[in-house]
């Protein structure tokens, strides 16, 4: 599943090929996505310039001349960009597929083709400021951004009894630390999932508020390397595997202590962690 990382790359991936460009036309074969794709958005879009691109959370923003875009990859979703040059010679890599729900065409010539087998994506219209969509604006603070830190996460926590894991992945706190992120950063940190958040330091949090902006950093920095292939429309999302330390590793040693990693479940999704370097 796409995580922030992943939306991060995928922005920087789209962005040359985007950002400045004019949308021609966007072709919707596939309307039922998490939302409808209104009847109608290939109007409001076409002749629009795409002024800005940002991401909120695991939404990635399209400003426009007048409105924007809301797009998000749900849990398959993922874009391919097939260049100008590419698209004039009919190579099968231009063929359009089963689950390929949209596109968007630039005066450039490049064409943005959206693929998501499950359809929990979306492509929404925002009339105004995309960041101003009640989508967005009832969101968290962004991970990344200096006012995640150790104060504010023990905050927060005040008056809470949740696991501190369920705090890290609630977005209305953060927005964007999935649950792979959420475990490497609390192993990274030293602190046990289940804690209860009211149970943490201040001192504590800052630790891990430091560890989810070096592991997202990292995976971002990882992505990087993805971007050239992503822009040569391989087809092939441009996700990267990171070096993991206890997700997905229940029963194998920990790298750290050589205790087997334990796995349980907690706010119905499954928690790796090393029982003797979190506490
Ligand atoms: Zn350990």
């Amino acid at each position: 599943m796409p995580e922030l990382p992943e939306v991060e790359t995928t922005l920087a991936g789209l962005r040359p090929s985007l950002l400045g460009a004019k949308i021609v036309r966007l072709v919707v074969r596939e309307r039922r996505l998490r939302w409808h794709i209104q009847s109608g958005l290939e109007s409001k879009v076409r002749g629009r310039t795409i002024i800005a691109m940002r991401r909120r959370g695991k939404y990635m923003l399209i400003h426009l001349d007048r409105g924007g875009l809301l797009m998000h990859l749900g849990m398959s979703g993922s874009f391919r960009v097939i260049l100008a040059n590419t698209s004039k010679n009919t190579g099968g890599n231009t063929a359009i597929e089963t689950h390929d729900h949209y596109d968007l065409i630039t005066d450039r010539g490049d064409i943005i083709r959206y693929r998501d087998p499950r359809r929990f994506g979306c492509l929404l219209w925002a009339s105004g400021d995309p960041t101003q969509h009640k989508l967005i604006r009832t969101l968290g603070i962004e991970p990344l951004n200096l006012e995640f830190n150790g104060k504010y996460l023990h905050h927060a926590a005040k008056g809470r009894t949740l696991a501190v894991k369920n705090l890290l992945m609630n977005g209305k706190i953060v927005v964007g630390v999935g649950n792979i992120y959420a475990a490497e950063s609390l192993f990274d940190s030293g602190i046990h999932p289940a804690r209860g958040c009211h149970r943490i330091s201040e001192q504590r949090y800052q630790r891990l508020a430091e560890s989810v902006q070096k592991i997202l950093n990292q995976a971002i920095q990882q992505g990087g390397s993805t971007i050239r292939d992503f822009a040569a429309a391989d087809g092939q999302p441009g996700y990267f595997a990171q070096e993991l330390m206890v997700y997905g590793r229940a029963g194998a040693q920990c790298h750290q202590c050589k205790t087997p990693i334990r796995n349980i479940t907690l706010g119905q999704r499954s928690t790796f962690y090393c029982p003797k370097c979190q506490r």
